[in-house]
């Protein structure tokens, strides 16, 4: 008899996207002279730069000749990559990372949940609270929960609540975790973590023994020096903490797929007798095993990110996004909502009005504005009465999108 994987019924039935994607098609039939502006979703708009398309379009053409053709290629990624990212996103910012500690992947979704496989299933993970859901049902796929409780959370899961009242930095838990996931630039709240702030996790998971799950999605939106772009900055933390990053917000590539981890050589974990075991040789075992490695002229596509020309190129989409982040955070301010986040992130994430609920919230601005966000519940039980504007958007739509909720009050 074949028999499931249980642990997946332990997952809640409406998935948030899911969820909103079944709204908004209900009111579309039910509306259809109503123009929709979608601010939800965390997806891209706007289309690759020139320079990537160019290096896209180098890379098929490389697997047209005899003499250029690519089969299967380093399952790390190609070293022209690797390099590339060592150099630009570390060490030319003085964080002495090496090219040999990176694992080029076709997303950091799919990292992030398969890294658990290499961790024991006794692990006790620590998991903000409101977060990218991706770490949670992960979680509980691979067996390290119990079920889900009324208020929302998994018995097994350390939750470390974010709110206003801690800046949405979560504070070090009572109870001792083993794998610590953070997010910063957060999703959905759009805030940072300073110099401080993360140095404070990297003491504790050195003083405990824990692995700090480091997820820079967002790096690229940070504006501001002080703020740390990889966690690799604080010192001590390659002996702690893992790094993923992705392509996908960076530079436009979450239909392209592109993305990498880094596992510094310095990171280990222990066995049950306490030998410590160097972590990046488990995920490389792992990788090579499961995965064959980035499409070549994907990866070829990537690499332009790096040039002189891609840099200016894709700083200038970023710019774009930012100036988005900015006017919704600005215009909702306005409007007298409170609000947080939006700068060095593309998220703005509010206080829903007098109180509401975060679906009614997504109701009544869907209804009455026919502007579609993201309801903060959807991202765990403290982001009940919170909402996020996502500032991935045409720029005339943002504008206009902002103009209708002025009206609605
Ligand atoms: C969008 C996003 C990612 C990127 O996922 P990909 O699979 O690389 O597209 C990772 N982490 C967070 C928090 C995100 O919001």
């Amino acid at each position: 008899m074949a028999l499931i994987n249980e642990n997946y019924l332990k997952l809640q039935a409406g998935y948030l996207f899911p969820e909103i994607g079944r709204r908004v098609r209900e009111f579309v039939e039910a509306n259809p002279d109503k123009k929709v502006i979608r601010m939800g979703i965390g997806d891209v708009t706007q289309p690759l730069v020139p320079e990537i398309i160019k290096a896209f379009h180098e890379g098929v053409e490389d697997m047209a000749k005899t003499e250029t053709f690519k089969g299967y290629g380093p399952e790390q990624g190609y070293d022209f990559l690797r390099e590339a990212i060592a150099l630009n996103d570390y060490q030319n910012r003085g964080v002495d990372i090496s090219a040999d500690d990176i694992f080029v992947s076709d997303g950091s979704k799919c990292d992030t949940g398969n890294i658990q496989e290499i961790f024991g299933a006794s692990n006790k993970i620590a998991i903000c609270d409101p977060v990218y859901p991706v770490y949670a049902d992960t979680t509980v796929m691979s067996g390290k929960t119990g079920v889900c409780q009324s208020n929302g959370y998994f018995d097994g899961i350390i939750y470390l609540p974010c709110n206003e009242a801690n800046g949405f930095i979560p504070e070090l838990p009572i109870e001792r975790p083993d794998l610590i996931f953070l997010c910063y630039p957060n999703n959905p709240t759009g805030t940072v973590a300073s110099k401080e702030e993360l140095k404070k996790w990297v003491d504790y998971a050195k003083a405990n023994k824990c692995i700090i799950l480091y997820d820079a999605a967002y790096e690229a939106f940070i504006t501001d020096d002080s703020i740390p772009r990889t966690i690799f900055e604080i010192e001590g933390a390659k002996e702690v903490a893992l790094e993923f990053r992705s392509f996908s917000k960076t530079a436009g590539f979450t239909g392209t797929r592109c993305a990498y981890t880094i596992v510094p050589k310095e990171l280990n974990a222990y066995d049950s007798n306490g030998n410590a075991f160097p972590v990046k040789q488990l995920w490389n075992r792992r990788q090579s095993t499961k995965f064959n490695g980035v499409s070549y002229p994907v990866q070829k596509a990537a690499a332009a990110i790096y040039t002189e020309e891609g840099k200016k190129q894709v700083k200038e989409v970023i710019a774009y996004y930012l100036e988005n982040a900015r006017i919704i955070s600005a215009s909702l301010k306005e409007t007298g909502f409170t609000v947080f986040g939006g700068v060095n992130a593309p998220y703005v994430w509010v206080k829903t009005p007098g109180g509401i609920s975060s679906w009614e919230f997504f109701d009544q601005l869907l209804n009455e504005a026919n502007v579609v966000g993201t309801p903060g519940s959807g991202f765990g039980p403290s982001g009940e009465g919170y909402f996020r504007f996502s500032a991935f958007a045409d720029r005339d739509n943002v504008l206009e999108a902002m103009a209708r909720i002025k009206k609605l009050k």
